[in-house]
């Protein structure tokens, strides 16, 4: 099968690499409908990363069971599925927790590299969602998104305790920031402060139910959050970014008493601890358990409720994954769908 590898930053090549095979009675294989990349794919192709051998990329997923192993009760050859990227065996106390992604058997799905024609999901049943049918083919990117972005802006809008009444603000205008605007609309926010500087992610804000939107950053930004809610701060805070900045630009905009819900993987942070202690904010966050939000999202897609897919404006063959990682890079897409 073809696949993306990353040989060092900068450099992604689509090549023959060998296929998956059943390597436990709990896999399933799959043949990809739809993959994508990712922005912590940029990671390594930025150099922040390191890169030390040839890797097989990609970690996001949907596609046709081609293949399960003998233990599979859950999902059967042609089922359209989506998957999360950790891989999870759901039955245990983690699990059962809502902490798929901590699973004590999580098992992370860029190991195997979606970015291919086809996967082998480890603890398929505990993993893999089927959809009611075949979609049709427009619902596709809708579902692509479930499996990271769209359940991590999701996680990221319940961490935070974003509910009925309350004033949301989201740090970050990637996709999981604008899709957790989205699923902040969706769980009822009264009032959505979308935090971007860009034009055509500003208007995808909008469209997916932001009501306010900040352009300032930092300190400049957490003083326009607190000028828009009587100074108080917003009751929930979405940090989809990851950095020092952006996180304590999070904390800062919310009120005493209020919710942080943080999906950027955080890189060299340090929380000041004594002004933590006295700012009386809730922070929750990590690496968001998408496999608990898959069936409610599934519905909500497969109804054309919601439609996250419009986060991918530039779609490429496989065999164009540089150009999409270089789009990504370059901020000319805010996300790129790739077709096996
Ligand atoms: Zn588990």
């Amino acid at each position: 099968m073809r696949g993306v590898v990353m040989y060092a930053p900068g450099d992604v090549r689509v090549e023959e690499r060998e296929d998956p095979r059943i390597l436990a009675p709990t896999d399933a294989i799959l043949r990809l409908s739809a993959t994508c990349v990712c922005g912590s794919d940029l990671w390594p192709w930025r150099g922040i990363d390191r890169v030390t051998r040839p890797t097989p990329m990609g970690h996001e997923y949907v596609g046709v069971v081609e293949q399960v192993g003998a233990d599979v009760r859950n999902v059967k050859v042609g089922d359209f599925v989506v998957g999360s990227f950790f891989a999870s065996d759901n039955t245990c106390e983690i699990c059962l927790a809502g902490y798929q992604s901590r699973c004590i058997h999580a098992y992370p799905m860029g190991r195997e590299g979606t970015q291919a024609e086809l996967l082998r999901v480890p603890l398929a049943d505990g993993t893999l969602v089927a959809t009611p049918g075949m979609p049709d083919a427009d619902l596709i990117p809708s579902f692509l998104a479930a499996s990271d972005v769209l359940g991590t802006g999701w996680f990221a809008a319940v961490a935070a305790e974003v509910g009925p009444g309350k004033t949301v603000a989201v740090v970050g205008d990637g996709a999981v920031g604008l899709l957790g605007v989205l699923a902040a609309k969706q769980l009822g926010a009264e009032r959505i402060i979308a935090m971007s500087r860009h034009a055509d992610r500003q208007a995808l804000a909008v469209e997916f139910g932001a009501t306010d939107i900040v352009t300032e950053r930092g300190d400049d930004g957490v003083a326009k959050v607190k000028e828009l809610t009587g100074g108080l701060g917003a009751h929930s805070v979405i940090e989809a970014v990851g950095t020092q900045e952006s996180i304590m630009q999070a904390i800062r905009a919310t009120r005493p008493g209020g919710h942080v819900g943080y999906v950027g993987v955080l890189h060299d942070v340090q929380l000041p601890g004594e002004e933590l202690f006295f700012s009386g904010v809730h922070l929750h966050g990590g690496p968001a358990p998408v496999r608990q939000y898959l069936p409610e999202l599934i519905d909500l897609i497969w109804n054309r409720t919601i439609d996250p897919g419009k986060v991918f404006d530039l779609t490429l063959p496989l065999d164009q994954a540089a150009e999409g990682y270089r789009a990504m890079d370059e901020r000319r897409a805010i996300k790129v769908l790739l077709q096996p």
